[in-house]
């Protein structure tokens, strides 16, 4: 039976295992840089996620994902298309509750794209509550931190949008549209700071503040792609890919818990 949600027929749905962990790819599109397209998070999105089943053909699915995302902050650059926050909550809620009508017990929201994440945060858990059925969100970069950390060049800093990390595994995947001639390091981690931190794989910060992209990035970049390259990427995705199967692992031994009402 293949893993691709949209391949599979209405009695194959029927007939699948109810505990395998449907995965939904939650990305945007948006400015990357000078140097990457606008389908930068739907592609790594779900090159983790397809790595994932490949890795587990048995055990999941992978729904088609949703390709837009909460970042009217990035509205000053061309070509973006934004998602309100509450509009996505919803949207991304009716699609976990049909899930659940049809029986699914088990979901993964796989965010790619940094400002969903408190967005997908929301929707598990009104997925929860209003499913029963348990339903995780993610955002892979925090799965594999500490491996990107091993692997990167770039120093704290370096790691946010457009990025070491997003350029290196688009060049490892699609290696003709990537243009390093036109990336520029833009690294806005203030050292000093004991509350913001601008790097993904080094923790997040500890308060939080979004500006509009524009005031922060002269070309939408933010971290250091010039640092980038497709072997350091395929690293990058094999170690997305492992943890993010290590987590779905995790999720098809939850035990289904019973409510009670003590009132
Ligand atoms: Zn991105």
């Amino acid at each position: 039976m293949t893993t691709d949600y949209g391949k599979l027929t209405w009695e194959e749905v029927r007939d699948a295992d109810k505990d395998r962990v449907v995965i939904l790819n939650v990305s945007a599109t948006e400015d990357h840089g000078r140097h990457m397209p606008l389908d930068t998070d739907t592609v790594l999105g779900m090159a983790v996620a397809n790595g994932v089943a490949e890795r587990m053909p048995d055990e999941v699915f992978v729904m088609p994902p949703v390709a837009y995302g909460f970042n009217e902050h990035h509205k000053d650059f061309p070509g973006v298309i934004w998602i309100q926050p509450e509009t996505l909550i919803a949207f991304v809620t009716d699609i976990t509750k049909s899930l659940a009508h049809h029986g699914f017990r088990r979901m993964l929201l796989l965010n790619s794209h940094g400002s969903n994440h408190s967005v997908l945060d929301l929707a598990a858990r009104k997925t929860v509550i209003e499913t029963g059925a348990i339903c995780v969100s993610a955002s892979y970069w925090n799965l594999c931190a500490d491996r990107i950390n091993e692997h990167r060049k770039s120093e704290t800093g370096g790691i946010a949008h457009a990025c070491e990390f997003e350029a290196a595994i688009y060049m490892h995947l699609h290696p003709d549209l990537v243009d390093l001639g036109k990336a520029t390091p833009q690294v806005v981690h203030d050292p000093g700071s004991r509350f913001f931190n601008l790097d993904l794989a080094r923790g997040g910060g500890k308060a939080m503040l979004m500006r509009w992209w524009s005031e922060v990035s002269p070309d939408g970049t933010m971290g250091d792609p010039t640092v980038a390259d497709a072997g350091t990427g395929a690293k990058f995705l094999q170690a997305a890919i492992e943890e993010t199967a290590a987590l779905v692992r995790e999720i098809r031994a939850l035990p289904i818990l019973q409510r009670k009402d003590h009132h």
